[in-house]
């Protein structure tokens, strides 16, 4: 992982935070103690940040040409995987849902007394935090179903749950009981962690692997992962959905969005709602009439 800092970035900062938000980033400002010192950080796996320079290049010219300033100096430096921990839990912020709910990371103090469930979550390595678009899109959805369709919080089934976000959300607003799996057996532990932490591991049976392991069917499946994955088990949901049953799916790029729904149509499913957030878009389908 690597620490990316804009260093001084003056009455740029504002403009720049939304720019990489708006990337899909979760930046955060680095205040120094004297003028000037400040920068804005971000973090980034090699990979992306490679694929991503030209892109933040771009933009910081176009940004910093309308406040009529130089360009910030670019940092980049590698962090170990403890470096990168504390770096994140530095920065980790508390995410809140209306007056519906409150997801925070472990080690941050509310200042007031919340009136709805919190979530507290330590995501370690697993991904999960609220952090990204992708995962309040589904959280969002969730909040919706429980209002209007509160019967679809019967049985959920978490495909992909990394820190157990969705899986410990669901039983929060009311699951009576919830099946969660991930191929990464390291996220498993920690989603059972955190299920413990809120106090709902007694609702929730986590397995490893994928859908193969899965035989019944459920009222709602909550799915963040990505375009490519979630087509592929399109079929796979089909036939673990109840009859009325939702399936909410994430992870997926508004302008992979058109393309998606036609294979989805053609695997049975169709579209219910769309819920949008800066590139990323996240809908709510539900079995066709026609099976394919
Ligand atoms: N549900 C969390 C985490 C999403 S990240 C949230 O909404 O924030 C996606 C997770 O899906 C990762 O933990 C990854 O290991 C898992 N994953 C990827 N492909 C998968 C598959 N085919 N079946 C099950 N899990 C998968």
């Amino acid at each position: 992982m690597n620490e990316i800092a804009l260093l001084h970035p003056g009455p740029c900062e504002e403009a720049l935070l939304a720019f990489l938000e708006a990337c899909g980033l979760s930046p955060a400002v680095k205040r120094g103690f004297a003028d000037g010192e400040d920068s804005v950080i971000f973090y980034m796996d090699e990979a992306s940040w490679k694929a991503f320079q030209g892109k933040l290049r771009e933009g910081l010219d176009r940004i910093c040409g309308i406040f009529g300033q130089s360009p910030p100096e670019i940092s980049a430096r590698p962090l170990d995987s403890v470096q990168w921990q504390e770096a994140w839990k530095r920065y980790a912020k508390i995410y809140r849902f209306g007056k519906d709910l409150i997801v925070k990371p472990s080690w941050r103090v509310l200042r007031t007394q919340p009136t709805c469930p919190v979530i507290s979550l330590d995501p370690r390595m697993a991904f999960g935090t609220g952090g990204h678009a992708s995962t309040r899109l589904c959280l969002r959805h969730l909040l919706q179903i429980r209002k209007v369709a509160p019967d679809q919080f019967c049985d959920v089934l978490d495909v992909g749950t990394g820190s157990g976000i969705l899986a410990i959300a669901a039983a929060r607003l009311g699951a009576e009981r919830v099946v969660a799996v991930d191929i990464d057996r390291d996220a498993l532990t920690v989603a059972e962690e955190n299920a413990r932490r809120n106090g709902v591991a007694e609702l929730i049976e986590f397995q490893p692997g994928s859908l193969a392991g899965i035989h019944d069917r459920f009222d709602l499946i909550l799915a963040n992962i990505n375009e490519s994955v979630l087509t592929e088990l399109f079929p796979e949901f089909a036939r673990r959905l109840r009859s009325t049953g939702i399936l909410v799916v994430s992870g997926i790029l508004r302008k992979q969005g058109q393309a998606f729904l036609k294979k989805a149509v053609r695997a049975g499913l169709e579209r219910r709602s769309t819920r949008v957030e800066k590139e990323w878009v996240s809908y709510s389908l539900i079995l066709g009439k026609r099976t394919p």
